[in-house]
């Protein structure tokens, strides 16, 4: 397939705009990349996909989210509103998640992996919850996203809230997870593994130290880290020690592992992530909801420390992830100057498709350049100023939508063409979560 009459965005090092350039994809990688004229003569037989003046540049990448939240859409927490985070964990998201079954698992994902192809994100990072599915439950996720031709990185949230026996499971479901994905290609090698921990406030010392045993060699973790100061305050209570000198006490952190939110750290925590080169993901928009304050992700990186941006179970539509940071950080600090665009795309271009590569390290990912995966996207963005690498992230900021998203390449195939989405029923997919949800609601509010 070549790609013709596009604008690219490369996002390569250093970021290039490149006119008058088509992309020739063979398989499910960019083979080719160079001047119109040249590919066209060069791949005589190639069938073109015209992208008639849009940009076409690599599709966002997602470090943190939820699929199992997708039936909190509309739902009325019963009684008082929660007063801080985690009255929210105890009103909404537990009793919520302990009343998927695998079949609301799998209209959970598919909404969410609609979702992502509609708005242009590629490559989504999952951390999965469901209590009383969980023995395979990474496998119907894994299906959906096979059905739905897009990337992801699954894993399944051990937490003791349950009991002994679910937090073994929940181990035992990361385990036979991760081994499946070395052994086989799972989803074509569109989706990998990692082990998921919900946080250090539900997780006592012998269940840390059974996840670090049970995971398999070379295994990174995926853990949320003081969203809320009642993280910091547990992890005292329990040992004395700060939630990120806990979870390095217990071999938790690394290069490998994914840490959600970081909020209410010390200096002495950030240092312990930057050491460790542990990333970090930042959710401005669910920050923002639960009240729960902002990372300080300015600090954090010239630290040196590896921040990416998730949505955390929001709309994956990562610019407007990049608009909430943008602005959540000047309202936070009562300055304008604060969080520049550039640190956004250092984030949530780069970061997160180093992150995203990190999983799929056959060929670069994120990036338009031969050899790299094809998860592309056009953008129908006809912007009335100059449009050059050095204003781009201002350029996304203020201009890009992802409504604009007309286009979404993943692995060398059209999920979405013309704003049609080609793998995936998207009625047929809400119509099936609307039947499913009234019997999940009811079981959420029978908790109660
Ligand atoms: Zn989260």
């Amino acid at each position: 397939m070549l790609i013709t009459n596009g604008k690219l965005i490369t996002w390569g090092e250093p970021n290039q705009i490149l006119e008058g350039y088509a992309v020739y994809i063979e398989g499910n990688l960019i083979a080719a990349v160079g001047p119109q004229a040249d590919l066209i003569a060069r791949y005589p037989q190639a069938q073109h996909l015209d992208a008639r003046g849009q940009y076409v540049m690599p599709g966002n990448v997602c470090a943190h989210t939820h699929f199992y939240g997708a039936f909190a859409r509309g739902l009325a927490i019963p009684g008082e509103a929660p007063k801080d985070f985690p009255e929210i964990l105890q009103k909404l998201w537990w009793p919520l998640d302990r009343s998927l079954r695998a079949e609301d698992v799998r209209a959970s994902a598919l909404v969410m992996l609609v979702d992502a192809i509609r708005h242009g994100t590629t490559t989504l990072i999952d951390h999965h919850a469901s209590p009383n599915t969980i023995d395979g439950s990474l496998d119907v996720i894994a299906e959906a996203v096979e059905q739905s031709g897009l990337r992801a990185v699954l894993c399944y949230e051990v937490t003791d809230r349950d009991g002994n026996a679910k937090a073994a499971a929940g181990i035992r479901e990361n385990v036979r997870f991760i081994q499946r994905c070395r052994s086989e290609a799972v989803a074509g090698g569109r989706v990998a593994a990692t082990f998921g921990l919900h946080a250090s406030l539900t997780l006592s010392a012998a269940t840390l130290d059974a996840c670090r045993s049970a995971a398999p060699e070379h295994t990174g973790f995926h853990i949320h880290v003081a969203e809320h100061e009642s993280d910091e305050y547990d992890s005292l209570a329990k040992s004395g020690t700060r939630a990120v000198d806990r979870l390095a006490a217990h071999g938790i952190l690394g290069p490998k592992t994914i840490v959600a939110h970081a909020i209410h750290i010390d200096a002495r925590e950030a240092g312990l992530l930057a050491e460790s080169q542990t990333w970090v993901s930042h959710q401005p928009r669910s920050n923002m909801n639960n009240g729960v304050g902002a990372a300080g992700v300015e600090s954090l990186l010239r630290l040196g420390v590896k921040m990416c941006l998730g949505t955390d179970g929001f709309p994956h539509t990562m610019w407007e992830e990049w608009k909430a940071a943008y602005f959540l950080h000047k309202v936070w600090n009562r300055d304008p100057r604060r969080m520049s665009a550039a640190d956004l795309a250092e984030m949530a271009a780069y970061n997160n498709a180093r992150l995203a590569g990190s999983f799929f390290s056959q060929a670069p990912l994120g990036v338009i350049a031969p050899g790299a995966h094809a998860d592309l996207i056009f953008v129908d963005y006809h912007p009335h100023t100059p449009l050059t690498t050095g204003n781009l992230p201002w350029q996304i900021v203020f201009g890009f939508h992802e409504s604009m998203v007309t286009t979404t390449i993943g692995s060398g195939r059209l999920l979405m063409q013309d704003r049609q989405l080609l793998t995936l029923d998207e009625e047929a997919i809400a119509a099936h979560a609307r039947q499913l949800a009234p019997a999940v609601w009811e079981r959420y509010y029978a908790q109660f």
